[in-house]
């Protein structure tokens, strides 16, 4: 049974943070240390710890959280420049929360995709 992180917590708001969007699938919230004016994180409401643990079962959560990533990005005026979409898995993608979740980052350009 995978441990539950403060996602969780957010989720179902025993830790107030706003939310900028929550259905039955996914919850969307600001990165609390953001590293773009505009950077949202996308999470789905099932604890799944990282990507490797992803099954067919989630394929619609998945989904629901790019379609959600969209609208987001419309309504924080970042779609039209454009942003990115990304998602950290394990020790080498530097991921800290082991409950997935995107980070839409944008509001500005944002260089090389990646800096090793
Ligand atoms: P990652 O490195 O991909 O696991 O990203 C985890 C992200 O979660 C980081 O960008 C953190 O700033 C963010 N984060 C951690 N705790 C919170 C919180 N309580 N509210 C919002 N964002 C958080």
């Amino acid at each position: 049974m995978a441990e539950e992180t403060i996602f969780s917590k957010i989720i179902r708001q025993e830790i107030p943070t706003p939310l900028l969007y929550q259905d039955d699938l996914v919850t969307a919230f600001r990165d609390i240390s953001p590293q773009a004016n505009s950077h949202i994180l996308i999470i789905p409401n099932k604890l799944i710890p990282t990507i490797n643990d992803v099954d067919q079962d989630d394929e619609l959560t998945l989904g629901r959280m790019i379609t959600v990533a969209k609208s987001l990005a419309a309504d924080e005026g970042i779609d039209k420049n454009g942003y990115r979409l990304i998602m950290n898995c394990n020790q080498h993608g530097g991921q800290e929360v082991y409950h997935i979740h995107m980070h839409l980052v944008g509001g500005q350009p944002l260089g090389k995709m990646l800096s090793i």
